[in-house]
């Protein structure tokens, strides 16, 4: 009888949702993924690179004009440099750097803090790796992390503190005071940070992104893991990356090599050569903006109050007063007889707990965004009917 190391693991809400919306043919606004074409030129530099022979294993760290081009992006827009050769490396994805990151810091006994709601990713592999999640609730509407509650879970077996910044799912942003009570709670103690910053170029609202790299007391002891499938709208690609300090980036390669070794070597080079056009990622906050906005402004006329995401393409819209269901039951239904997936925010609690949200994902063509709002409205004018609110 085969038992999985962790047989509590449950399918991915992603593949649950993207199921359900197959299967119904409904409008998928769960997964996060854009729905419109990539950039041509990126996809010619890919062919090129094929063509040219470039379709052998990259070096285990990923290539070298890469690593120096990130390098380069990182000193010039969060002001640390990073050394290509031993602080930075390519992985396959964000997921995979989170997983190499985890799995060499994590040992029996760590504890380690995540703040919830929180990307499902991160609490599995700590678990995987015998450390305890210890979970800290942002406040709930406006999902501002209570410092003083972070104080109270930090004791000698803190080795991790994972934060997520624009964050998946709350869409929320670390400001300058958060910051400043990071700083404070790991001051005098050796505990690392495993910073996710994948939403970096979707900040909105002109605000700045605080990468941990611009704080030098911060970064001696943080791993930053980023991934060009939200640059480059290309989930599908799989391709990303972390930075730390060399002694840390020296024990993440041990694992590192032996997860994947390498890296698609061809799109690689592509984005290596893509990289000099900055305005490629710099316009992403601007673009995702306008998707927002127009999601958002259909969704306040049909009358949903709507605390507007700061960063990343996910808005969190509550269902509170319309239903006696759980987000989970909510969200099933909207799939199969309303045409429009999201994805329950109880996913993103370890309790499950049923916080009458849906995460729903804006990256998609303004069309798709209003057949999805009209299908919404639909919904709400039920809703209202059945409640009598109308
Ligand atoms: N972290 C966060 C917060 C994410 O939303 C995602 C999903 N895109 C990832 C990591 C994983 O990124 P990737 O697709 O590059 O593995
Ligand atoms: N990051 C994407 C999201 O939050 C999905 C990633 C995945 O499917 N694992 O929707």
């Amino acid at each position: 009888m085969i038992r999985a190391k962790d047989p509590n693991i449950k399918t991915s809400v992603f593949a649950v949702m993207t199921k359900a919306a197959q299967k119904y043919n409904a409008i998928n606004l769960s997964q996060g993924f854009p729905d419109f074409e990539i950039s041509k030129d990126l996809i010619s530099l890919v062919n090129k690179y094929m063509l040219t022979g470039y379709n052998q294993y990259a070096p285990m760290p990923g290539i070298l004009p890469l690593r120096e081009k990130l390098s380069q992006k990182i000193e010039k827009l969060y002001k640390r440099k990073y050394n290509p050769e031993t602080e930075i490396t390519i992985t396959s994805g964000a997921t995979q750097a989170l997983h190499s990151v985890i799995s060499t810091i994590v040992n029996d006994g760590d504890e380690v803090i995540i703040f919830e709601p929180a990307y499902d990713s991160y609490a599995p592999v700590v678990r995987l790796n015998g450390g305890r999640p210890v979970f800290v609730r942002l406040n709930y509407p406006d999902f501002e992390t209570d410092w003083e509650k972070v104080n109270k879970m930090i004791n000698s077996k803190t080795k991790l503190i994972i934060i997520n910044s624009p964050q998946n799912p709350s869409g929320k942003i670390f400001s300058d005071e958060d910051i400043s009570n990071l700083k404070k709670v790991v001051a005098g103690t050796k505990i690392f940070i495993l910073s996710d910053e994948v939403y970096e170029h979707i900040i909105f609202d002109n605000k700045q992104h605080n990468s941990i790299a611009k704080y030098p007391e911060l970064a001696e002891r943080s791993i930053l893991v980023f991934s060009f499938g939200k640059v480059y709208n290309a989930t599908g690609w799989k391709l990303g990356y972390f930075v730390a300090p060399e002694k840390i980036t020296e024990e993440i390669r041990k694992i590192h090599q032996f997860t994947v070794f390498s890296s698609n070597t061809p799109i690689q080079y592509a984005v290596s050569e893509y990289l000099d056009k900055e305005e490629e990622y710099l316009k992403l906050s601007g673009f995702f903006q306008d998707k927002r906005d127009f999601f958002n402004e259909m969704l306040k006329e049909i009358g949903f109050e709507i605390v507007p995401a700061q960063g990343t393409y996910f808005q969190t819209v509550s269902f509170s007063g319309l239903t006696d269901e759980t987000d989970m039951q909510l969200a099933m239904r909207l799939t199969e007889k309303f045409g429009v997936a999201a994805i329950p925010m109880s996913s993103f609690y370890h309790n499950e707990e049923n916080t009458k949200t849906l995460r729903f994902c804006f990256a998609k063509k303004d069309d798709v965004l209003k057949q999805a709002a009209d299908k919404l409205d639909d919904f709400y004018t039920k809703a209202k009917k059945q409640l009598n609110l109308f």
